[in-house]
């Protein structure tokens, strides 16, 4: 199967697919040179360009003119060059989501939390060049060595999701809730909240996280992880995205009527007071806009065109289409389920077309392919293009440590109490 990025390149020109048939993408910028939108104050072509960029986060210099203006060919010649020059001082990670052209590189390929532990077990590398977003970068940073350098080739590639969580949001959030429900435990002991931040998210709100006894989870042990909570807390602040919340809570029995929304533009969350005293779970107004973009309507058509097609949609998916789906899990799920599956089988998949793609290219024994019929990558992921892994290596190569990321150590220390606690909760037996 023909890489994303190859496929965008043929329906710009001829409007079809490497296999003939007409195809769209979500935007005819996708065809261009990611170095196109440094600078600018969106997100750029692919799913998140809707989404508003906060002020402050980081933003990508120019990368410099021999990187734009070199071919693919000389990029490959430069990266493996660099990599040969580097040898054991660099680690290079790629994210499932991430564009082939950067993955064929990576030294190991993986979830989020997979690539975070995967940078310690190398505690000879200097450097951590991390292709995948800036949060998965400062969980790298928060549990590698302090002397190890992570490095985000392109400073653009943010997570829109992560960004709709802010540190100043969520501590208002918390002082609302504080006066609501007050500070002090129950009877038996629970607090009145327990807060929970999903991995995708700042390292400010893991440290929050790890401050007022919360914890992170993972799309993996997301319901592990609310049973420790509500082991140690009458209700949970899940933030930031609402369908894993929702979706998880959903299967753990929590009514949908005890999980109001909190929306963090308006006064309570936009709740009545009463509304909150029966919640349960505290949903934050927050979505992946990869796995938003997939619907009912999608999974009808792959049933309708594919009769016995096993549909596996990832749980940042909205509820109705989780529901409607044969079953939901992780990107490690998926792989895994695809992987273990030992007869010839149809899959339609609803997570980040990269990763889909890639599946059906590994697996011909299977029909895989994306429940979205629009090409659409994650547009922070898609900004990682090899002119910018060329640009860091070379400066590795010449002691230059370029686009680092560093979280202070007061905000590190709390994070990584909270990610210690997700690691020590254990699934019920
Ligand atoms: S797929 Fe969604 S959650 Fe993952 S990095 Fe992209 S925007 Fe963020």
């Amino acid at each position: 199967m023909a890489s994303v990025d190859s496929t965008i390149q043929l329906i710009r020109t001829t409007g079809r697919d490497a296999s003939g048939k007409r195809a769209s993408a979500c935007s005819p910028a996708l065809a261009q040179a990611p170095w196109e939108f440094d600078g600018v104050t969106q997100y750029g072509p692919g799913s998140s360009m809707g989404d508003v960029i906060p002020a402050g986060s980081p933003r990508q210099g120019g990368l410099p003119v021999e990187y734009q203006r070199a071919s693919a060919d000389e990029l490959h010649e430069r990266i493996l060059a660099a990599k040969a020059a580097l040898g054991d001082r660099v680690v290079v990670l790629g994210h499932f989501y991430q564009r082939d052209e950067v993955v064929q590189y990576a030294d190991f390929l993986g979830d989020s939390f997979q690539l975070a532990n995967a940078a310690q077990t190398v505690p000879n590398a200097e450097a951590i060049v991390f292709c995948g977003v800036h949060f998965m970068a400062e969980t790298a940073d928060i549990l590698a060595k302090p002397d190890q350098a992570v490095i985000l080739p392109n400073l653009a590639a943010g997570c829109s999701m992560a960004d709709m969580a802010d540190i100043d949001s969520v501590e208002e959030c918390w002082e609302q809730l504080e006066a609501l429900y007050g500070t002090e435990p129950d009877a038996d002991g629970r607090a009145p909240v327990i807060p929970v931040t999903y991995m995708n998210s700042s390292a400010a709100l893991k440290a929050f996280c790890g401050r007022h006894g919360g914890i992170v989870c993972t799309s993996s042990n997301a319901e592990t992880v609310l049973e420790w909570a509500f082991e140690r807390g009458q209700r949970v602040l899940f933030f930031p995205d609402q369908h894993l919340g929702r979706n998880t809570a959903k299967k753990m029995g929590v009514p949908l009527e005890a999980m109001p929304m909190w929306n963090p533009r308006k006064p309570l969350g936009g709740n009545a007071g009463d509304d909150l005293l029966d919640a349960q779970v505290i949903l934050w107004h927050g979505f992946c806009s990869v796995h938003k973009r997939f619907t009912v309507e999608q999974v009808e058509q792959a049933r309708a065109e594919f009769p016995g097609v096993r549909v596996i949609v990832h749980p940042e998916c909205p509820m109705p289409v989780v529901d409607v789906a044969d079953e939901s899990g992780s990107t490690d799920y998926i792989r895994k389920a695809v992987e273990a599956a030992t007869e010839p089988t149809t899959f339609a998949i609803g997570t980040e077309i990269n990763m889909v793609n890639r599946l059906a290219a590994e697996h011909p024994e299977h029909t895989i392919f994306c429940l979205d019929p629009v090409v659409c990558p994650c547009s922070t992921m898609y900004r990682i293009h090899p002119g910018y892994l060329a640009w860091v290596l070379e400066g590795l190569v010449a002691g230059e440590t370029l686009n680092r990321i560093q979280v202070p150590d007061e905000v590190a220390g709390y994070a990584r109490i909270a990610l210690q606690r997700m690691l020590d909760a254990k699934p019920k037996s």
